[in-house]
């Protein structure tokens, strides 16, 4: 890649696509705004994404689930036990890391390695947590006057978190011999909040950490309400909150974000799932496309051993090259029938709990849920079965899929010898599809023409009228921001031939097409 993050970051923050959340108040970390351009940017890869899996399929509809969910949910679902990561403190400077985000760095000693104690380096890419290992490396050996000594490259820290506590207090640490780091817990990842006036643990509730749980809490009034038969699915997009321990990368990691997710439901049997876990991957690869992502940043990582949750039967992420590395952009696993099962049961016990006010508080609360808690269960009239079904969740994160799009269309040209930096997006998620430009702002004759055909055409897409300054420089403008097509009205298009000419943004070539064509010329191109 041509392009570093700070270049992304930068392009996002000057024209408006992304903020820091919260900017006045010096931000707030994880948490981003979505400025004019972003917010289309984002309504249109949400718009594409439901277009393609929900409008255009029979098999799949939509739902829209609350985000706050009775807490049971999230006990049955395993995520109150185990929905969590490593997590360290360091006790000098008594900031927390994740374990598997820190390097430690062995220091050669006469030729042989010694510890000198764990680094907390917390970075941005993988590279620079490196660089700054072996940078607070030198600076130890430096302040413990061992000249001469050289320092090998760090080691991920991931190696030492299965260390036992006594292992630990092995690992001398510069200074004060002891270890800076407490021992890696586990930490759970939940937004907590409370609802109701009484405050107590009775009214402890979530933040949902995924949107897949409402589409099961929801299956059997899909199911009842919808006609559909296995094998279908059930698509929702939504805000989802984790509190990520070191948010990082931009919007790639953060604590706030939203999912794009499909459960499809499907018979049980060994032989079953493979096929349509294969179909979801080959449909989410060629949606991915479809809008716009290079093929060649695309890759894949097939989950094995410990990485595969204990219940999934399989996992494949689809990842992407951003300028820090290749990263999962989303997972496609095939799920067995775990959600539902654990639901089906943990709605029943929840209606046996019923004998301390505690409990029929909780039993109210969850009322809903125990009305469906007869069974989570499918009946196949063709095969007379009944049975769980099992299924297949693609999981995409909107925020991470911009990211992407935008890292996959940033490029930087020469156009008449001037350096433009440009981004390439599809016409189907380019938050501003048609700029219109008259000549000159001040010839009350181009303006009424320009501004008329504007009103046409911001009728069907999210066009800009943008009459100041030099036309190339509003070319340029209209390039960094990704805007497909410009349109300029000019002093022939009034005196002469009744035409305009229409820029290609990539190309930069000019055709001129008479004013009553615009429309189509540009549909065909834009709408596809
Ligand atoms: P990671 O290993 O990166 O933490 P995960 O495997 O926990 O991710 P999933 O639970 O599978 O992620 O979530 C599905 C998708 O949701 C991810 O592929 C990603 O696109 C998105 N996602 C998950 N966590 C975040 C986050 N903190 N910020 C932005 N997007 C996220």
């Amino acid at each position: 890649l041509t392009y570093s993050m700070e270049d992304v970051v930068g392009l996002c923050k000057r024209r408006g696509i992304i903020f820091p959340s919260s900017e006045i108040y010096n931000g707030y970390a994880g948490f981003y705004d979505y400025g004019p351009l972003g917010s289309e940017l984002k309504k249109n890869v949400k718009d594409a994404w439901w277009k393609n899996f929900v409008m255009m399929r029979e098999d799949v509809v939509g739902v829209d689930s609350s985000i706050i969910h009775n807490p049971e949910t999230w006990k049955s679902s395993g995520h109150v036990d185990g929905f969590s990561d490593p997590m360290v403190d360091c006790k000098e400077t008594k900031l927390r890391y994740r374990a598997d985000q820190l390097f430690y760095a062995p220091v050669m000693v006469s030729g042989e390695a010694e510890v000198l104690g764990y680094l907390c380096v917390q970075e941005a890419n993988e590279a620079d947590m490196a660089k700054e290992a072996k940078k607070q490396a030198k600076a130890l050996l430096k302040s413990l006057d061992r000249k001469g000594e050289t320092v090998q490259e760090p080691f991920d820290f991931r190696e030492v978190v299965e260390a036992t506590e006594a292992e630990m207090a092995q690992i001398p640490s510069p200074g004060s011999g002891k270890p800076t780091l407490t021992m890696p817990r586990a930490f759970n990842l939940m937004f907590q909040t409370q609802v109701g006036a009484l405050s107590d643990a009775a009214s402890v509730a979530y933040l949902r950490p995924e949107t897949a749980q409402g589409i099961f809490l929801n299956f059997k009034n899909v199911l009842t309400t919808s006609r559909q038969k296995i094998p279908f699915g059930i698509a929702q997009i939504g805000k989802a909150f984790r509190n990520e321990i070191t948010p990082r990368n931009f919007i790639f990691r953060s604590r706030e974000f939203e999912q794009m997710e499909v459960e499809y439901f499907i018979p049980p049997g060994d032989e079953v799932w493979p096929a349509f876990h294969q179909q979801w991957i080959d449909d989410s690869r060629a949606f991915l496309l479809s809008i716009g992502l290079q093929e060649e940043l695309l890759g894949w990582d097939v989950h094995e051993g410990d990485k595969l949750a204990h219940y999934a039967q399989a996992c494949t992420d689809i990842t992407f090259r951003f300028p820090f590395g290749e990263q999962e952009l989303m997972g496609i696993a095939a799920r067995g029938n775990y959600d539902l099962s654990q639901h089906s049961e943990g709605s029943g016990k929840t209606c046996s709990g019923v004998g301390t006010l505690e409990a029929f508080r909780a039993f109210l609360n969850s009322y809903a849920i125990c009305f469906n808690s007869v069974g989570l269960e499918y009946y196949d009239e063709q095969t007379k079965e009944k049975y769980i079904p099992h299924c297949i969740e693609p999981s995409l994160g909107v925020d991470r899929l911009m990211l992407a799009l935008i890292c996959s269309a940033y490029a930087e040209d020469e156009v008449g010898g001037e350096k433009r930096s440009l981004l390439k997006f599809d016409p189907k998620i380019a938050p501003i599809k048609v700029a219109v430009l008259p000549l000159l702002k001040n010839k009350e004759e181009l303006v009424s023409v320009a501004r008329d055909l504007f009103d046409k055409l911001r009728r069907r897409w999210n066009c800009q009228y943008d009459a100041a300054g030099a036309i190339g420089r509003r070319y340029r403008r209209a390039d960094e921001v990704g805007t497909p097509y410009c349109v300029t009205i000019d002093f022939d298009t009034i005196e002469t031939d009744n035409a305009v000419t229409i820029r290609d943004r990539d190309t930069t070539d000019q055709v001129r097409i008479p004013l009553k064509d615009v429309i189509s010329y540009l549909s065909e191109r834009i709408d596809g």
